[in-house]
């Protein structure tokens, strides 16, 4: 256990001098609560601006290593008022006991506060609208205390952790693509090409989220729900400050750089493939990247919160213990989530799946083994056991996916990490016709 002094700043009026502020969650900007003057937000800026010069690691003080076993104890001095706060609360901020300023411990001072925040820019009200309009457009039918628990005090403005990659990387990927090169008769005669793209590539914020998944249900939704509500406006984030989480819950970052390296990695090789595709653009859909080389120049680490408004539900005497959830992006009002469906949707898909079950084991195992119709020799055993190991995959199979699509409403995600502001520079193109051939039947309808 270690025990620091920390320096700490607080927000004081420039106008009256008060240092209670609330958040505009219209402008998303601090108001103070006396004269109502409406601060600037101080706006975050990494440290390597222009990602072309970015050379090795640099890790800012939010994205610092957080040993999860200690306990830090440190203590503040509130300019204010000049009381002595000891807290264990080292997650950046605290509340003076004395004048209930917000003490924000200065950057460099602690790696569990966060580098920049966004906040929260959509009110609670817009927030329960758009949950209750998601709830009227799902179809079937759910459980109704769902909806009757979704008031005012169920819904909780959370900040949650977001680990930011900025990336400068040098990229040398190889495969092979066809070129329809040129129609001879009905048929059409393709080019097969060796392919070789070298280039650089920065990508500004590649964002993973920081908390980590442990063994217990609602943890391991956090990912997802902020995955479901994304992307965010990182572009626009400020620099941290505690006054902005006040009223607000805070789940912290348990994630450290290392632990994001997989997700980061993947996600940047998504966006490598997606900025290179005007250079492929004659091989249509037909290129095989069969390897990638990827050599580091360096790259940017920070770290932000992250708004969203959560609903969550956990339907009483289910011993699963699920939790049902509404997200709604505290920035850009994007809602999603899942709802507890109801038993009896669950009955009749399981009965949808038997029957398709039992009408393609009995069509199937027809074409498979065939009755013989001839007089005297009909010997049905061999169809009979076709069919009953054919039903029983099939309606193993079926229920299954029948039973795992239930309640997904919406899942259209994961794409916006293409949303990205990337550049690409210094590209190589080689491109090598190693053979063609004559393909039979050109269809003029295929050509995307
Ligand atoms: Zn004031
Ligand atoms: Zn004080």
């Amino acid at each position: 256990m270690s025990k620091e002094n920390k320096k700490v700043t607080t927000m004081n009026c420039p106008k009256c001098g008060s240092n209670e502020t609330f958040l505009n969650k219209k402008s998303g900007k601090l108001v103070c609560k006396h004269c109502k003057y409406e601060y600037e937000p101080v706006k975050y800026e990494d440290k390597v601006k222009d990602l072309k010069k970015l050379k090795g690691t640099e890790v800012s003080s939010g994205a610092g290593f957080i040993d999860k076993k200690s306990i830090e104890l440190v203590t503040l001095n509130c300019p204010n008022c000049g009381a002595v706060s000891v807290t264990s609360n080292s997650e950046g901020y605290t509340k003076c006991h004395w004048c209930h300023s917000i003490l924000t411990i200065d950057e460099n001072g602690s790696s569990k506060a966060p580098d920049q925040i966004l906040p929260f820019k959509t009110s609670k009200e817009d927030a329960l609208k758009a949950m209750n309009s998601f709830i009227d457009g799902v179809s079937k039918k759910y459980n109704k205390s769902f909806r009757d628990n979704l008031v005012p005090d169920n819904v909780i403005g959370v900040y949650l952790p977001y680990m930011l990659a900025d990336i400068n990387d040098h990229f040398v990927m190889a495969g092979s693509g066809e070129e329809e090169y040129k129609k001879v008769g009905n048929n059409v005669e393709v080019k097969v090409y060796n392919i070789e793209r070298e280039f650089d590539l920065t990508i500004d914020d590649i964002a993973v989220e920081a908390s980590e998944n442990i063994s217990n249900d609602f943890k391991n939704r956090t990912n997802y729900v902020i995955r479901s509500v994304a992307p965010y406006d990182t572009n626009d984030s400020v620099k941290f400050n505690g006054n902005y989480l006040d009223g607000f819950a805070i789940e912290k970052r348990d994630m450290n750089i290392k632990d994001t390296y997989k997700d980061v990695n993947s996600r940047v090789t998504r966006v490598a493939k997606y900025a290179i595709r005007d250079s492929i653009s004659q091989y249509k859909q037909s290129v095989r990247w069969t390897k990638e080389k990827i050599t580091k120049h360096g790259t940017q680490w920070s770290t932000a919160y992250v708004p969203v408004w959560l609903y969550t539900y956990s339907v009483p005497k289910d011993k699963s213990g699920k939790v049902y959830y509404l997200a709604v992006n505290g920035r850009t009002g994007r809602v999603n989530g899942e709802l507890p469906l109801l038993k009896e949707s669950k009955l009749k898909t399981i009965l949808i799946c038997q029957v398709i079950s039992l009408i393609s084991a009995l069509v199937l195992a027809a074409m498979i083994s065939p009755i013989e119709i001839e007089v005297g020799t009909y010997n049905p055993v061999s169809y009979i056991i076709t069919f009953i190991v054919l039903y029983i995959l099939i309606s193993i199979f079926s229920t299954a996916i029948g039973l795992a699509n239930e309640g997904k409403e919406s899942e259209k995600n994961n794409c916006y990490d293409l949303d990205n502001n990337y550049s690409v520079s210094n590209m190589i193109e080689k491109d090598e016709c190693i053979r063609t051939y004559v393909k039979k039947v050109y269809d003029s309808s295929n050509n995307n």
